[in-house]
């Protein structure tokens, strides 16, 4: 039987577990997984796009499990009362391709999204970062500025978005459960200056230039969060000249992340390389530093082994027939109205 973890299995596991203590949780197993990046075989998503949007199918394994995503993504969506983002996953058997877990993947995305910006920033960010500038307030918001709160000691938000009903949401969610200091600002430009870190996270079907250059300041971490899909981007190009550029996967990055927008041979670190010591992240307090997040198939790997792994340990979760159990794994007419009637037959005989 397949463990099958809906959205009220979720929300169960997460309000148990404390957001915060969720991200922790998560943002550590998203690192252990990075620095075994070598044992794991991998490709760029596969996408399929209109001009409203993108659903992707992300594929990732290791020796010992095999998970996929589907995703979408659509920026107009919430005009028509659906999220812009909405997923699901299964994580499988590699030796047998026994599904052992489908799991809602709409809120663990914001989730892992979150995590991974926090465990980036973590390794590229100056250490005695305090604030944070948040553009964009929509569902990924709130995961994110509680993520640079638990892991980076986050202090201070300060927040943007066009439409101010979105800040309205985030602000009082953030101001019930968190006793971070909230600054609503009424520009990018006013949330931006002087923050340490700033986290772009909004959704707009074309190129969007939400940073320009003249923003920017040294020493300054960009999580560049929203721009994830051909001819979707977020930064003004002369933004990405400014800094060291860090990137999940480079293969799917060049095609979907802000450096779409510059030369192929643009000079880009896999994040991983720098977990592992390979490579630096950070050379000196002034540079800055841009995380170019897509988000990669990896970190949905990771989301699902972690949900099954404490899905189990408590119980949650329910057991679901997603692939026949046979008595004889030969015989899936047996399944059948005219097998049963059959073995019916042969047991009256
Ligand atoms: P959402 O639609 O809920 O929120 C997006 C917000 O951005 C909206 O409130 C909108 O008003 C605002 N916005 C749009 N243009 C803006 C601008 N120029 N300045 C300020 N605010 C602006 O979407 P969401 O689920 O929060 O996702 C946000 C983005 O993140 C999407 O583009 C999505 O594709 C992307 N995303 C990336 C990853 C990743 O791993 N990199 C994961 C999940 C989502």
């Amino acid at each position: 039987m397949t463990r099958f973890i809906d959205v009220h299995s979720l929300v169960r596991l997460v309000d148990e577990t404390g957001v915060p203590q969720f991200l922790t949780a998560l943002a550590d197993a998203l690192r252990d997984d990075f620095m075994r990046w070598r044992e794991f075989d991998k490709k760029a998503r596969v996408a399929s796009h209109s001009h409203l949007g993108v659903i992707e199918l992300m594929p990732v394994a290791d020796d010992g499990a095999y998970a996929f995503k589907y995703v979408n993504g659509h920026p107009h969506n919430t005009q028509v009362g659906l999220p812009t983002v909405m997923a699901f996953g299964v994580l499988a058997e590699v030796d047998t391709g026994y599904p052992v877990l489908l799991s809602e993947l709409t809120l663990t995305t914001a989730l892992r999204t979150a995590a991974t910006s926090a465990m980036a920033a973590k390794a590229l960010a100056r250490p005695d970062s305090r604030s944070l500038a948040l553009i964009g307030n929509g569902s990924q918001s709130e995961f994110q500025a509680l993520a640079f709160h638990a892991l980076l000691g986050i202090e201070e938000v300060r927040v943007y978005d066009i439409d101010p009903h979105a800040t309205d949401k985030l602000v009082r969610h953030l101001a019930a459960c968190t006793p971070l200091e909230i600054v609503r600002a009424r520009s990018v430009a006013e949330a931006v200056r002087g923050a340490d870190i700033v986290t772009t996270v909004t959704a707009y079907q074309g190129r969007a230039t939400v940073l320009t250059p003249d923003m920017i300041e040294p020493g300054m971490h960009i999580n560049a969060v929203g721009g994830d899909s051909p001819g979707k981007t977020e930064l003004h190009p002369g933004v990405l000249g400014k800094a060291r550029v860090f990137v999940e996967y480079e293969p799917q990055t060049r095609v979907e992340g802000e450096i779409q927008q510059v030369a192929a041979d643009f000079p880009v670190q896999e994040l991983w390389r720098v977990l592992l010591g390979e490579v630096p992240g950070r050379e000196s307090p002034a540079q800055v530093t841009l995380f170019d997040s897509v988000g990669f198939a990896l970190e949905d790997y990771t989301a699902l082994r972690y949900i099954q792994r404490i899905a189990m340990e408590r119980g949650i979760g329910r057991q679901i027939a997603l692939v026949p159990e046979l008595d004889d794994p030969k015989d899936l007419f047996g399944l059948t109205a005219s097998g049963r009637r059959r073995a019916v037959l042969r047991r009256a005989a």
